[in-house]
């Protein structure tokens, strides 16, 4: 018989928190000297890379648009990034990840200042342990800052997943896994409010009171990780004018 696992005691999560705590965050931007911008996030276990190349010429030649600039968004995980050693190089996953991350980005991102060039944003999950499309998200739009691109604002991104009935910010990898629904979203901030919703997938399912409890309970989340995107963005340039 197969051990049923407990994921919500006496209120905490396995890993002690509330329903609504984010777990841990670390924010470190301009990391990579050959990026034009670039950042460094962990959020619990996940631990993300991300680099911004661009404005650039775009390659190949013939997928310039005269108009704007192109955005290419590349999740990839790491082959020793989860447990079971995983296989390298794009998969079904992979693309999807990529192309919803992408058009959450491209919608702040403005475009029409570059025709015929190429933002390119590349995000590498060294470790990964569930939310680390949101891990990334979050990285490549301080890489994207980092970089100087132009944007209307910022994306911020968590998760909420429902789990034995509760809805709980930022779920870790048990609670993904044997939780009854997972929920990532993306918001786009500006001035310190947020917009609007720029992602929204779902995996299970939850009902339209939940949905949108699930929203508020994201916005708060996404707030708190707004603020730690800020200062990693604050500090940098504030560490480079000591040091000029
Ligand atoms: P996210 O990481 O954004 O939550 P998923 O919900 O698809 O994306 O994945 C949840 C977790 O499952 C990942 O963070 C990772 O720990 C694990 N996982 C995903 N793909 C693989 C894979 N190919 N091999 C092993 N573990 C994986």
């Amino acid at each position: 018989m197969q051990e049923e696992v407990k994921l919500i005691v006496d209120g905490r999560r396995l890993d002690g928190r509330l329903p609504d705590e984010l777990r841990p965050i670390k924010i470190e931007a301009g990391v990579l000297k050959n990026a034009d911008g670039s950042c460094y996030l962990e959020m619990g276990k996940n631990k993300v890379m991300a680099a911004v190349y661009g404005p650039r010429k775009v390659q190949p030649k013939h997928l310039a648009d005269p108009t704007q600039a192109i955005v290419r968004y590349r999740y990839n995980m790491a082959p020793f990034s989860v447990e079971e050693r995983k296989r390298p190089g794009p998969d079904r996953r992979s693309v999807e990840i990529s192309k919803v991350s992408r058009e959450a980005l491209e919608s702040i991102i403005m475009k029409e200042l570059f025709p015929r060039s190429s933002i390119d944003i590349f995000v590498e999950v060294l470790q990964a342990d569930a939310g680390s499309r949101t891990a990334c998200l979050n990285a490549a739009s301080v890489a994207l800052v980092d970089a100087g691109i132009p944007m209307k604002g910022i994306i911020t991104s968590v998760a909420v997943a429902k789990v034995e009935g509760v809805l709980v910010l930022d779920p870790m990898k048990e609670e993904d896994n044997y939780g009854e629904a997972d929920i990532p979203f993306a918001f786009f901030i500006r001035n310190g409010k947020i917009e609007s919703i720029a992602l929204l997938q779902m995996d299970g399912r939850v009902s339209k009171e939940e949905l949108l409890q699930a929203v508020e309970l994201a916005k708060k989340g996404a707030m708190e990780i707004y603020k730690l995107q800020r200062e990693a963005i604050m500090k940098k340039y504030k560490v480079e004018e000591v040091e000029e």
